[in-house]
């Protein structure tokens, strides 16, 4: 605009005329009238209105003033324009820093948080577990004696007069005769074979006779009985451990998870040495159940295996291990996480 300063003033002119603060009386040579002083605002107006002569034309000091002052205002325009721009970038800049800081300190936060959690669930996973194994235990004691409780009543009474008519079941020995059905050893004087029941002898007449067998039949069941429901308090054993492993295997595999979702560094676990041995002691019950043969009778096989039961797998034995290895998933975490 500056390169044609006439067009300039010209410009400047036809403004002042539109908003009707002058009025051109003459544009050849140039005279102007001010009609409203009040609706001259910039600074090229005003000193276009200030240089005017008194006939209304303008001289050349006057022309000169105006460019000066048309000169001011395109500055100002533009420092005002370059000062806002900056500002507007300046708060741009702040804003970004403020949301990513704000997005950091979320992020660590949840961070910290999903941590807490991770722990929080072995911790209550270990519990799970100990509540569990409780619970199968008391369970099976429940339904034993639900399902049996009606005939443990009705035949007290019989079992306590056939019993001292036969104390207890006879021991085979060398040479006795072999089941026909199951080949094991049986006493010459049993009536029904110890490990698969079957008859042995023919059934005899007579009250005697039968009160015998009754006797015998009374003290088979007792033994079966009993080695059931020790077969049954060992395989819930077996469960819980199982259900234990699982759950412990599953903490492993959502530490991995948080690992690689949050980038962290490879956890290093030294497994603890009580840790190590009390695994060995599952290869020591399996060894045992395929010693112990799994065609005996349930009493034969849970005599077998409760030694080894009740020497390692007690129920502080089982937490211990268990608690063990999650405290150290836990510290190594906290400590290299
Ligand atoms: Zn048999």
């Amino acid at each position: 605009m500056m390169d044609r300063p006439i067009k300039a003033i010209n410009l400047t002119i036809l403004g002042l005329q539109q908003k009707g603060a002058v009025q051109i009386l003459s544009r050849n040579p140039l005279q102007l009238k001010v009609l409203e002083p009040g609706l001259v605002s910039t600074m090229a107006e005003t000193a276009l209105v200030k240089s005017l002569t008194d006939q209304g034309t303008l001289s050349r000091e006057g022309v000169q003033a105006v460019l000066a002052a048309l000169n001011m205002d395109v500055r100002t325009k533009m420092w005002r324009a370059d000062h806002e721009a900056t500002l507007l970038d300046q708060q741009q800049r702040i804003g970004e820093a403020d949301v990513a800081a704000r997005i950091d300190a979320l992020r660590t936060r949840w961070q910290v948080a999903d941590e807490e959690f991770a722990q929080k669930e072995v911790r209550r996973k270990a519990e799970w577990l100990e509540l569990t194994t409780e619970a199968g235990a008391v369970k099976t004691k429940i339904e034993y004696l639900r399902t049996a409780s009606r005939s443990i009543v009705q035949r007290s009474a019989l079992e306590r007069v056939l019993f001292e008519r036969l104390p207890d079941l006879a021991e085979p020995r060398q040479g006795d005769p072999a089941c026909p059905r199951c080949e094991q050893p049986n006493p010459s004087t049993s009536h029904f074979c110890r490990i698969c029941a079957r008859r042995l002898v023919d059934d005899r007449p007579g009250l005697l006779g039968s009160l015998d067998e009754i006797a015998e039949v009374n003290l088979h069941h007792r033994r079966f009985s009993e080695g059931m429901q020790a077969c049954q308090e060992i395989i819930g054993l077996v469960r819980g451990l199982k259900t234990g492993i699982e759950s412990f295997t599953e903490s492993v595999a959502d530490m991995r998870n948080s690992q690689t979702k949050h980038n962290l560094k490879t956890l290093q676990i030294d497994v603890p040495q009580d840790s190590i041995e009390y695994g060995t002691h599952f290869d020591r019950l399996l060894q045992k159940v395929r010693d112990g043969g799994l065609s005996l009778h349930p009493k034969v096989f849970a005599g077998h295996i409760q030694g080894l039961i009740a020497e390692v797998y007690t129920e502080d034995g089982i937490k211990e291990f268990f608690e063990t290895m999650g405290e150290e998933l836990s510290t190594q975490a906290d400590a290299q996480w």
